[in-house]
This record gives C-alpha cells, structure tokens and sequence, in this order.
C-alpha cells in the first residue's frame, strides 16, 4: 500500500449471498455511502442501491427511521447486490426490526440511543445473529454528560465509543466496527488517532457533513486521506450534499489513487496546459473524460497539450494523445504507435485503449504504424524549431522587464 503499512485490527464480516464484505484485518478499505430515497419506498431505494454499487459502493447504508422503513428494509435486503446497513438513531425497537428485515449491519448512535437496556438487547440481538454494529459516535450528538466533562474534543468522541463498547461487552458482543466523525476536519483526524492507539476494532472513516462540492469533496479527502496514509481507516463514507453516487464515485477514486484498491474505471490525466499546447487542452480532456465515462475501462489515460513534451511527461500512463501542428500523436507508455488527424484524436485514444485491454501493451506495441515514431519526431523537432525552448515567451518578458528596469 502507499506510505504506512495498515493498522491490525480485528475483522467484520458482512454477510451477503453473493457479495459478502470483510472489513479490517487487512481485508480491501470497503467504499460506503448512504440512499438518500425513503427506505419505505422501496422500489427507489433499490434503485439507488444499484447506482451507488455500480459507482464503486461495496456496502450501502439506508435509513430505518420508521415502522414503514423497517419493512422497506425488508424488501430491499434480499434484492440488494451490496450487504445493506440499517442507520439507526433514538428508537431501539427500530434497530430489532432492522435485525428481522435481514441487515448486513446495524449503525448506531450512542449519543441518541443512551438507555443501557436497550443497547445490550440490542447487541445481544445482534451477537445472536452475527451481525456486526458499527457504533456511529458524532461531534454533534454526544452524550450530554461525555460533552460536560471533556469538550466538544477527541477524548469527548473517544469516551464515547468506549461507554457503549462496554455495554456490548456486557452482553458479550464485541463484533463492531467504530466511527467518530466530526465535520472539523482536524478534531476528525485527531479524534481516529486516538481512537486507533485506544481500541483493535476496524474503523469506518468520514468528515461528516462536508457539505457540497467541491469544499466538501475537499473536506473530506482532507481528513479520509490523510488517515488513509498513516494505514488508519477500514472502510470509507463520502458526506456530500450532492448526488449519493458522486460520494460513492468518490470513495472509489479516492482508494485507486492512494493505491489502496484496483482501478476499477479510467484514471484520466491531462497537462495543465501552457504556451506551447496545440490544442484547447481543458476542451479535449472534457471530451476524452465524457468519452471514457461509461466505458469503464481500467487504464490511465493521458491527454497531453503537445508533442514536445507530452509523450515523455506522461510515460507511466498506459496510452496518451499529444497534439502537435494539427495532429494527434498517440502514445502508449511514452512512445508513438499512430499519428492521427486532430479532430480524432479523442476517438483514436478510445479505441486503443479498448484494444490495450483487449491485447495487452506489447501485443498493441508490436501492432504500431510503421513510421509513426519517425513521423512524431519531424513534428516535434519542427515545432521546436519554430517556438525555441522560449514557447511561453517567458525570457522574451524577462528581457522586457530588465528594459523597463533600465529605462527607469
Ligand atoms: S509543455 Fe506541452 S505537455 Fe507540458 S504543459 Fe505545456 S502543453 Fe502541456
């Protein structure tokens, strides 16, 4: 994995017919996210199990608020592709019908169920059931007495994990999984440190509440990755004000880019563009990025402003267009195999790389056009004939600048 190994924690399991999910103990960091459909409803909450699934979600996470939502429940579970986790907040007797409906997973929230009665018969349900709990401390909701003593601070979110493991304890049960999410961003990652010096249970990661995109996508990644790295963190919730499967999409992303999961669709990268691209680099990259979008093909992807540069900047990505005098010079790990008109060079980058996944790299190295390298070569030699080493004049300003200088 990228930088630290992960922490050892104990292992979940979620159970599921075709699709059971383990969390912890080294297993895969798992991609959550939350419907935002009435879970009585059952039809549309389905329907949206299946979106987040299809965007990356390994587990999905519905709200059993009501008698109409635990039945909902007890639809949605069997049809689900993904083990599904019954949210509950303030009626204990909701987490028991969940239980009946067939969750994969019950969340609970310390801060709003606090009758120690109730949450031991809730775990002893569960225990019997084998079915884990993720105990869902948050900021906002701490127990009135934790918040007296401590502060709205790590150790506040820390106590209050530890108060209703001790309950489950109790009963026996210590199968849970443990999240202590703050939309602070800092009292967030402060607050997963301790806990992970504190307790060998996996954790579910989040900054709750991040809001909309893009400050919340920042947000979160903030305090998701910075865990991430430090090999804290089992499993993942993006909380967006936005489309669940933008958060389920960007739990996903989030995992292929830190190394922690196989890439699963297109990774596209571009050049920031500059003086010397051929091409409207921003224009091209929307286009490839649309293009590639529902294909998921599982390749990096460069887009690349010019020949001079581009091919060698993107040799670790497995194919990329460069443009140069009104061409497009497709590359695969940094070298040309086809050179093809402007206007089709994003159609080009998609059909190699169906082929690449089809073929492999060497099987489409051995396939390039005879003379493509050569043909790419005269391009760019020609265009650094024509723009100098200086294709962003910056030296040309400079020179002006110092004239200015003098003059004055
Ligand atoms: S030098 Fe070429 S590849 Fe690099 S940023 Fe400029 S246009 Fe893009």
């Amino acid at each position: 994995m990228t930088g630290r190994s992960r922490r050892a924690t104990r292992r979940v399991l979620l159970h599921h017919p075709s699709n059971p999910v383990p969390v912890g103990a080294g297993a895969p960091v798992s991609v959550q996210s939350m419907t935002i459909t009435r879970t009585a409803d059952h039809e549309a909450t389905l329907q949206q199990v299946y979106a987040l699934a299809g965007a990356g979600a390994d587990i999905v996470r519905c709200t059993c608020n009501d008698d109409a939502a635990a039945e909902g429940l007890a639809r949605v579970v069997p049809r689900s592709p993904v083990p599904i986790v019954a949210d509950i907040h303030f009626q204990h007797r909701l987490a028991l019908a969940a239980l009946e409906a067939g969750v994969s997973c019950l969340r609970l929230n310390p801060g709003n169920i606090r009758k120690p009665h109730h949450i031991k018969t809730v775990a002893a349900e569960a225990g019997d059931r084998g079915v884990p709990i993720r105990i869902g401390v948050n900021a906002g909701s701490l127990d009135p007495d934790i918040e007296a003593r401590f502060g709205i601070t790590p150790e506040a979110l820390v106590a209050s994990a530890e108060r209703e493991l001790a309950y489950f304890a109790e009963v026996g049960f210590d199968d849970v999984k443990i999240s202590v999410k703050a939309s602070d961003v800092r009292l967030m990652v402060d607050s997963y440190r301790l806990l992970a010096d504190t307790v060998d249970a996996p954790l579910h990661l989040g900054v709750t509440e991040a809001g909309p995109p893009p400050g919340g996508l920042i947000k979160a990644t903030a305090g998701i990755a910075s865990l991430l790295l430090d090999g804290i963190g089992d499993t993942i919730r993006y909380s967006l004000t936005a489309d669940p499967v933008e958060e389920a999409r960007a739990g996903r992303q989030l995992l292929e880019a830190l190394g922690l999961r196989d890439r699963s669709g297109t990774d596209l990268i571009a050049c920031p563009s500059c003086g010397r691209a051929e091409i409207d680099v921003i224009k091209v990259a929307g286009d490839a990025m649309a293009a590639f979008a529902e294909r998921q093909l599982p390749v990096q992807v460069a887009v690349m402003g010019c020949v001079v540069n581009g091919p060698g900047e993107a040799r670790s990505a497995d194919l990329g267009i460069a443009a140069g005098r009104r061409r497009g010079h497709l590359f695969i790990r940094g070298q040309v195999v086809r050179v093809v008109p402007e206007d089709e060079m994003v159609a080009a980058l998609v059909e190699e790389a169906e082929k690449l996944v089809e073929q492999g790299v060497d099987a489409r190295l051995a396939a390039a056009d005879a003379g493509a390298a050569a043909e790419a070569e005269a391009d760019r030699a020609a265009l650094l004939a024509d723009q100098g080493d200086d294709a962003n004049a910056s030296e040309a300003r400079v020179e002006l600048i110092r004239q200015h200088t003098r003059a004055g």
